[in-house]
């Protein structure tokens, strides 16, 4: 497998058969043994007979959680998506497929993923294992909530089926379980139904910490919160920010933001993205403040024309692979040459 298409970090090394891998945070790097299988079936068969192995998905971990002391068993490869029911919103598909998969197929289609951590470029096998938050945590809990049932293929190869109400233990276990309860091979989630992909959002300043903190508190019932904290400010502005609280807007909110706009805009409509990483030398003072007052500015800007209802299409809050490896529903192969 060449290094240079791997997700996360990966260098040749001296041990024949194995490479240095990292996390996302590019330390430590661990010479491991890194194999891709294509099927689920392929996967279960990497298993047997091999100890020291842990599954990874897209590697956005920052430490060395997806990165196993022997073997290294990555689902990229595994990036189908199987059957997807509207009428309840159940969508099955294998754990390689990614947030941003399955938020290009179904975001159009008026689906969402209620639970959608700051990076969608994350395999659905590493959301499960890490039991990945969103912004509405406070409200509707981690990524296993969206989670129905999931196959795993246990340390020995045995594939069983997991739920709430089927191997119950092993279900709650592998949420949440890094990993360590066996491999998730495909899983079943349940979609939420979207009326646009807008977002209803109001936009609240906060001159120190302590107001943001009364702010997010009062606006515990809003689905989705977030606080721009400005780590710059000193003395009384200490913890100054801007705090973000949206809704999902209903095709009534849409239609008074603007009748022209389509309920479902075309991803293209983003132009401006932000990369995952930033290279080293760009992040200093002076470049924060400039970014930290443009994002003021902006914020205040868009409050004085519009009140506190500013209209953002979901997908445009998020970030760009830097890989370019996202497959798409009908991935017939994957990018990763084993
Ligand atoms: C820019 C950025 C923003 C982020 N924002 C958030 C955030 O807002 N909220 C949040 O909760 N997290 C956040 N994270 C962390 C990220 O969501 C988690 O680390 C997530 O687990 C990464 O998924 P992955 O597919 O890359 O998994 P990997 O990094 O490859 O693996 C993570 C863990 O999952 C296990 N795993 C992966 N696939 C499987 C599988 N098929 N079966 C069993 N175990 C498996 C691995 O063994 C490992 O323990 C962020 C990360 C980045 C880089």
């Amino acid at each position: 497998m060449p290094a240079a298409a791997l997700p996360g970090r990966a260098t040749a090394s001296s041990n024949p058969g194995a490479i240095g891998l990292s996390g996302w945070g590019n330390y430590p790097r661990v010479s491991t043994e890194l194999l891709a299988p294509r099927t689920p079936a392929g996967a279960r068969e990497h298993l047997i007979g091999r100890s020291g192995v842990v599954a990874r998905g897209a590697g956005r971990a920052y430490g060395d959680a997806a990165i196993g002391t022997h073997s290294t068993i990555s689902t990229r490869c595994l990036n189908r998506m199987r059957s997807f029911d509207a009428a309840t919103g159940q969508l099955t598909v294998e754990a390689g497929v990614t947030i941003a998969d399955i938020l290009a197929a179904f975001e159009p289609r008026g689906f969402f993923l209620k639970v959608v951590p700051g990076t969608k470029f994350v395999t659905v096998g590493g959301a499960i294992a890490a039991d990945v938050h969103g912004k509405n945590h406070h409200r509707d809990g981690g990524f296993g909530t969206i989670v129905e049932s999931f196959r795993l293929a246990l340390p020995g190869g045995e594939i069983v089926s997991c739920s709430r109400s089927e191997n119950a233990a092993l279900f709650m276990a592998t949420l949440g379980g890094m990993g360590l309860t066996g491999m998730i091979l495909e899983a079943t989630l349940r979609l939420l139904p979207i009326e646009t992909a807008w977002l209803r959002q109001d936009t609240r300043v906060a001159g120190n910490l302590e107001a943001a903190i009364d702010q997010l508190e009062g606006g515990a019932s809003a689905t989705y919160s977030v606080a721009w904290i400005d780590c710059l400010a000193r003395g009384a502005a200490l913890g100054r920010s801007l705090v973000y609280l949206a809704e999902h807007a209903t095709r009534r909110d849409q239609e008074l933001l603007g009748p022209e706009l389509a309920p479902f805009p075309s991803p293209r409509m983003s132009r401006l993205s932000v990369p995952e990483l930033f290279p080293g030398w760009l992040l200093n003072r002076v470049s924060m403040r400039a970014s930290t007052s443009c994002t003021s500015a902006a914020a205040l800007r868009s409050k004085a024309g519009s009140g506190s209802c500013i209209g953002i299409p979901i997908s445009s809050r998020s970030t760009r692979s830097p890989t370019g490896t996202g497959s798409t529903a009908a991935a017939a192969s994957c990018s990763i040459n084993a």
